[in-house]
């Protein structure tokens, strides 16, 4: 939260800021990722309609699921921005930033800018291979797996299947 009240009243004079912000936990393609709080600072200025223009950088680790092995991952994102916040906007649009009462929330940017610089995909350590090794030790050679002799259940269900037959016949 800004308190832009100063700034509005002086419009064209620059005011630095440099604040903790909370961002949800949020659902990227399937994947919860979660935010600890985010680290945001810059300045921010008033134009002559009151509009106030957010100029900064936000740093924050995001935590989800490892892409290979499942297990807890994290990444630092880092962003520029430099947005417009329009005086009593409609908060309901999604393609622009608004502010009122003399307050700009800054909850929206930071969630956005932070998605927006996730990484592709989240890794445990820079050299995670166990779920690629994983998937291999599940699916050996399909010619070992096809040969019918090898199936244990193979013999008992022919068994079965005789006894069955022979069930039939009485
Ligand atoms: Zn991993």
């Amino acid at each position: 939260m800004l308190d832009v009240s100063e700034a509005t009243r002086n419009p064209g004079t620059v005011y630095s800021f440099d604040v903790g912000q909370a961002i949800a936990p949020q659902d990227v393609s399937g994947e919860t990722v979660r935010f600890e709080e985010a680290h945001m600072w810059g300045t921010f200025e008033a134009m002559e309609n009151g509009d106030v223009e957010v100029d900064g950088k936000l740093e924050v680790m995001a935590h989800a699921r490892c892409a290979n092995c499942l297990k807890d991952a994290q990444a630092r994102v880092e962003a520029d921005y430099r947005e417009l916040f329009q005086l009593e906007g409609d908060p309901e649009d999604d393609e622009i930033f608004t502010y009122s009462s003399r307050v700009v929330d800054l909850e929206k940017l930071a969630m956005s800018y932070a998605v927006m610089h996730l990484p592709m995909r989240f890794l445990c350590k820079p050299d995670c291979r166990e779920y690629v090794q994983y998937l291999q030790e599940q699916d050996p050679e399909p010619c070992q797996k096809e040969l019918p002799g090898q199936h244990p259940f193979a013999a008992l269900q022919q068994l079965l299947d005789e006894k069955n037959q022979s069930a039939d016949q009485v």
